[in-house]
Formats: C-alpha cells, structure tokens, sequence
C-alpha cells in the first residue's frame, strides 16, 4: 500500500527550546506509526529539531527556501544551506508566502528544481481562493498551479516531490474542505499529472489535503482513495493534537 505523509507546518512559531521540549514529547507518541512523520519548523530550530530528531522516525523540513544557490540574497537561506545540515523536506509555494511575500508559480518553479538539484524533497503547495471555487474555477486554478510548478522536471524528478492541496478558505479557518470535495481536488491534480508525465508517476506522487485538518476529522480524510496524508499547521504545534492526526489509522 502507498505511504501516508503527515507533516506539520509550524509557521511563524515555536522557539528552540519549545521544539527540544516538543520533539521529546512527540517521539514515543509516534514511534510505532506506519505513516511518514515530517516537521516543517522555522529556520531558526532547525539545527535543533535535527538533533532531537536523530535515531527517531521524525523527518524534518524546511518551510521555504531561497531559488539561487547564493549570492548577495540579504536575509535568505540556500538549499545547499538546508542540505548541509540535514534538512530533508522543503514547504514551497505555501499560500501565505505567495499571498504575502510575492511567491510566484515561476518563483516556486525555480525553488523546486534548486530543492531537487540539493536532494531535498520539496512539499509543494498549490489552492484556490474562495471567490474561485465559488465561481467554479478550483479544478483550473489548481492545476494550472501544478502544471507551472512542475515546468521543465524530468519524470524522475517528479516521482521525489510530494504535492499538497491546500484550498486558501480552509487555512487557519476552521473550516475544512469536505473529504469529498478535497479528493475531487486530488484526483484532478493526479489527472493533470498523468497527461504529463502518465499514469503510473501519477499514481505514486504524493498528493496531501491541508487546510484545518486535525484529529477528529482525519481519518475521514486520510481514507480517501487519493488523499496521501496532511500537511497540518495549527494542530502540529500541540505533540498529542499532531500524534492523534499521525495516529488516525491506529
Ligand atoms: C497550513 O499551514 O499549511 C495549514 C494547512 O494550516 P491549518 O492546518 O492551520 O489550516
């Protein structure tokens, strides 16, 4: 059977001794899932996170990352700065950063191939706004998103990234997609992927919902036929809230 991925997306917060403190809480809570456990912590508990994670089955990523391998980037970090730590996972194009610091589908272009070309496995983000599902647009916003992020990757390449549909609405909102609508959502990405790149890439990408998921409605979600995990912000920042969303199939 596929694997699930589940990761958490800190965001803005959490501090290092926090993420020390949370990962020791987190670990025996997870030790015996089946599924794919991943924290995206800021930059700053990075360094930490890796530490407190070795020898555990926790995996760590990134939740952004500078295009360029480097140069005069004032404030940025590299993929190679990622790589050179042990950083596994990269969060790109999240909706935040394209909403508020200018993320284009060329920009997040560019970051997935510099994450690839690092060995880092990009999370790749892509949602529709709500006046656009309103207006019956989701299915061609959202692929088109995918279809521009994927511009010029080779089959191999895409076989490594993981895919998150993320509807804008859901976000930090409360309100989830319906397990319905979230998977329609997946399978037109998985379709638009399998036109490019054919069926059998398409099957094994990773395609996760996120948007307000957390323990009392993912497993209804999770068990999809095309949802392959979460990506989960505000109920990753709770170790016992994120074990029982990791937990969902136990
Ligand atoms: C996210 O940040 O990617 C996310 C889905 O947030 P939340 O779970 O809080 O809606």
């Amino acid at each position: 059977m596929k694997r699930k991925v589940i990761a958490g997306n800190w965001k803005m917060n959490m501090l290092p001794n926090e993420t020390i403190k949370f990962i020791e809480e987190l670990t025996p809570m997870v030790k015996d899932t089946e599924n794919e456990v991943i924290l995206c912590v800021p930059y700053i508990d990075l360094f930490y996170a890796l530490l407190n994670a070795q020898g555990t089955n926790i995996k760590i990523g990134a939740q952004n990352m500078h295009y360029e391998e480097s140069g005069a980037y004032t404030g940025e970090i590299s993929g190679k700065m990622l790589k050179s730590i042990g950083v596994e996972y990269v969060i790109i194009g999240h909706s935040e950063r394209r909403q508020y610091f200018a993320e284009t589908d060329e920009t997040v272009n560019k970051k997935i191939k510099t994450a690839l070309a690092n060995e880092l496995k990009p999370i790749v983000c892509v949602g529709e706004t709500l006046s656009q599902r309103e207006a019956g647009k989701a299915e061609k916003i959202i692929t088109k998103q995918t279809e521009l992020a994927l511009e010029g990757l080779t089959e191999k390449q895409v076989k490594e990234l993981i895919i998150a549909y993320e509807p804008i609405w859901a976000i930090g909102t409360g309100k989830t997609a319906t397990k319905e609508d979230a998977n329609e959502a997946i399978k037109a990405i998985r379709n638009k992927i399998a036109k490019i790149y054919g069926q059998t890439v398409a099957d094994g990408v990773i395609i996760q919902y996120g948007g307000s998921v957390k323990s009392s409605n993912a497993k209804e979600l999770f068990e999809m036929s095309d949802i392959d995990g979460g990506l989960v912000g505000g109920a990753s920042l709770k170790p016992e809230e994120f074990s029982k969303i990791v937990n969902y199939n136990k």
